[in-house]
């Protein structure tokens, strides 16, 4: 359905209105007149006869016709009936205004979930509860308490928090940024984020979609959708509050390593959604996107009136992730043919501090031909002979005769305030510092390379799924939740994984047979169902050489691991085959509730928890992905070689990942699992998982 009739609708009924100051029903029906909607308003009070000249109704019956939106602000308890007139008179939109609902207990939930079934009975659609309201400035409907109507403008905002609405609109009045909607969602009983995220897709004044959220309603579906809604408009979010929902009590390490909010950033980053820290960050970051054109790449070029400032815009530059732009020889010297001999005529470009407007213009001019410029950002300092105003007419000018992105930091305060003001209205945006500058041109080049990424495509290699589906079904009848060493591997090996060679002895004899068979030397580690981390008991024993170590080492462990778990049903030992080369690393996989597995990668071996240098990413993998994330990790330069060292197979690893993320996909019953650690050599040799464990949980079908 489209969602028209809330921003655009002929008429719009208040019910609750009021002739009082200071209350609800009064500053919305204020507000809407003053915001000059012009369809017809259809004010609701039995109480009274019209308000500010406007003929009053007793209910919504009375009316004679139907108002296409209906705002309801009276009280919770006779909001479900207010919803029943909706539905018998046929008015399908309507936004709750009302709180008291979910937000306040069990009793409020009840009311809500009634208001709720009335509405889905009637085919109607509802914003809200307990909101401030919606806003559309292309149609002038400013249906909310947040404050006076904004200017127009390209960017769409969704918040879960009324009052950080309120804030936002005036902190957007005062710096002149403009809105095409805003949209208060509240408790979400009906429409939520996405809904709204959707709307804003299709919104042709739209050029920008903005929010801010607690949290996500529906995790599977907003996957799937958000990835659609960013490559069509840039969406720019704020998340808080930790929900806890993910904070399951995770005995594998890659579950004690996800963070509740690592799903967001994996759902985030897959879905090309640009998260913003702080409200300032998030209209530095909607200004570019909607005044700019994307940069096709990410150089950038500074032109400055003062070395200080163009050497932090640099440092900037490469900390942030982004070129220096390198000037071509062509533009270097048509600098250096219109600028004073003192000038700087490669990057930063320095114009000097007694640069006119006429200077800044021929420098922009000349370096916007430049096909290894991407982005220019301009900086200015107010000195002595500075034209702060005419400066930023001619960044205006040079920005409107190009297709370049052009941003502006004019750094001051009073003196500045002029220059701001030209290019405010000229449209170029403008920051406080040559950091927050850059970091906006960094989310747009960013954007850019996301939206031209290569089509995801998630290979899938020929497995053994029958077994696996046996083992883990058995452990879900007997209601085990936890599948062992041995039986993890052999799930792994049925992916496609190599193991060590090894068996299980009862006794030190049977051990010692096993590792002359085996050949020397090898490992020893405690097997029973009830020891997660073998080595925090002293149930690994590496490097064992001879049959009298095995031996020695059986007696030791069996002797010791009892006394430090007492309760733990021990089964015997594992002999297994030691690997002596390679370097340790993990893989593993948390399921969140709402968004599915996750998979990680890390420097692996005991010291995971402690160095946390890993990397999330939402299953299914693509090559690309599961190499991203390698690289994403500070080991992944140690892994490539350091220092004459020999680097590792890092395709290996990448297709472990990917086999990994596909036993995940195909079987949703495991909840967690780690690798660790997977050894992994030189190129073109077999990497080991050399220990693994995997949880399971019953779920509700079996894929
Ligand atoms: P747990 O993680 O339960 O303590 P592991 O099987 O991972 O037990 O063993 C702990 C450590 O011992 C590993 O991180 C690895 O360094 C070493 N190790 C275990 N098995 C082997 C093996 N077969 N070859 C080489 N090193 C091993
Ligand atoms: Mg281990």
């Amino acid at each position: 359905m489209s969602l028209e009739s809330f921003f655009n609708p002929a008429s719009v009924a208040i019910v609750g209105a009021s002739r009082r100051p200071g209350k609800v029903g009064r500053e919305i029906l204020v507000n809407i007149v003053r915001g000059g909607y012009p369809g017809k308003i259809f004010p609701i009070n039995p109480g009274v006869d019209s308000i500010d000249g406007l003929k009053c109704y007793p209910d919504l019956t009375s009316i004679g016709e139907v108002p296409e939106l209906v705002l309801i602000i009276v009280p919770a308890e006779t909001v479900a009936d207010v919803m029943r007139q909706c539905a018998r008179i046929g008015s399908k939109s309507v936004v709750i205004i009302t709180a008291g609902f979910k937000e306040v207990g069990a009793a409020g939930s009840q009311l809500e979930q009634e208001v709720l079934r009335i509405a889905h009975g009637a085919g109607i659609r509802v914003i809200g509860p307990n909101c401030l309201g919606i806003i559309d400035t292309v149609h002038k409907l400013n249906a909310s308490f947040a404050g006076d109507l904004p200017g127009t403008g390209a960017i769409g905002y969704v918040s879960q928090s009324g009052a950080l609405l309120a804030a936002i609109l005036d902190m957007a009045n005062a710096v002149g940024i403009g809105f095409s909607t805003l949209v208060s969602i509240g408790n979400k009983a009906d429409m939520d984020e996405l809904d709204i995220m959707q709307y804003l897709a299709d919104c042709p004044e739209t050029k920008v979609i903005a929010g801010y959220l607690e949290n996500i309603s529906d995790g599977n579906q907003f996957v799937r959708e958000a990835e659609i809604i960013s490559h069509a408009k840039p969406v720019l979010l704020m998340k808080s509050g930790a929900t806890g929902a993910g904070a399951r009590a995770a005995s594998s390490h890659t579950g004690s390593l996800a963070g509740s909010e690592t799903a967001y950033e994996c759902v985030f980053e897959r879905a090309g959604i640009i998260r913003c820290n702080s409200i300032k960050t998030q209209f530095d970051f909607a200004q570019a996107f909607a005044t700019q054109p994307l940069p096709e790449g990410d150089s950038v070029v500074v032109i400055t009136n003062a070395g200080g400032p163009g050497i932090m815009a640099a440092d900037a530059i490469e900390s942030q992730g982004l070129t220096f732009a390198k000037l071509s020889e062509e533009t270097v010297q048509k600098l250096a043919a219109k600028l004073p001999a003192a000038a700087n005529v490669n990057n930063p470009v320095d114009v000097l501090g007694d640069a006119l407007a006429e200077r800044y213009e021929l420098a922009l001019e000349i370096v916007m031909a430049d096909k290894n410029v991407s982005a220019i950002l301009v900086l200015l300092t107010p000195q002595a002979m500075t034209e702060v105003a005419a400066t930023a007419e001619a960044i205006v000018k040079e920005a409107k005769n190009h297709n370049k992105p052009v941003f502006a930091c004019f750094l001051g305060a009073e003196k500045v305030e002029p220059g701001l003001k030209v290019l405010r209205r000229g449209q170029i945006p403008q920051y406080d510092s040559p950091e927050s500058a850059v970091a906006a041109i960094k989310a747009m080049s960013d954007y850019h390379r996301w939206r031209h990424r290569p089509k995801r495509v998630v290979k899938l290699y020929p497995v053994n799924r029958r077994k696996v589906e046996n083992i883990v079904e058995r452990h879900l009848r007997l209601g085990i939740r936890e599948i062992g060493e041995v039986e993890s591997k052999e799930i792994i090996e049925a992916y496609g994984f190599v193991t060590p060679k090894g068996s299980i002895a009862t006794t030190a004899e049977q051990a010692a047979n096993i590792a002359r068979q085996l050949g020397f030397p090898v490992v020893l580690k405690i097997w029973s169902p009830d020891i997660i981390h073998k080595s925090d008991v002293g149930g690994v024993r590496v490097g064992l050489k001879s049959a009298q170590e095995v031996m020695d080492a059986f007696d030791l462990m069996m002797f010791r691991v009892p006394k430090k778990m007492p309760e733990a049903d021990i089964l015997g030992v594992l002999v297994q085959e030691m690997c002596t080369e390679g370097k340790e690393v993990i893989l593993g996989m948390h399921r969140d509730p709402h968004f599915g597995p996750m998979m990680m990668f890390g420097m692996g071996g005991i010291m995971v928890e402690v160095l946390k240098d890993v990397a999330f990413y939402l299953a299914p993998l693509t090559a690309v992905e599961a190499k991203q994330m390698l690289v994403n990790t500070r080991t992944y330069k140690m892994l490539t070689g350091v220092r004459g060292q020999a680097g590792v197979d890092i395709d290996a690893i990448a297709e472990a990942l990917q086999r990994l993320s596909q036993l995940v996909t195909e079987f949703p019953q495991i909840l967690e699992m780690d690798i660790n650690p997977f050894m992994v050599g030189p190129e073109g040799t077999t990497p080991i998982a050399v220990d693994a464990r995997i949880s399971v949980e019953k779920v509700g079908q079996t894929k």
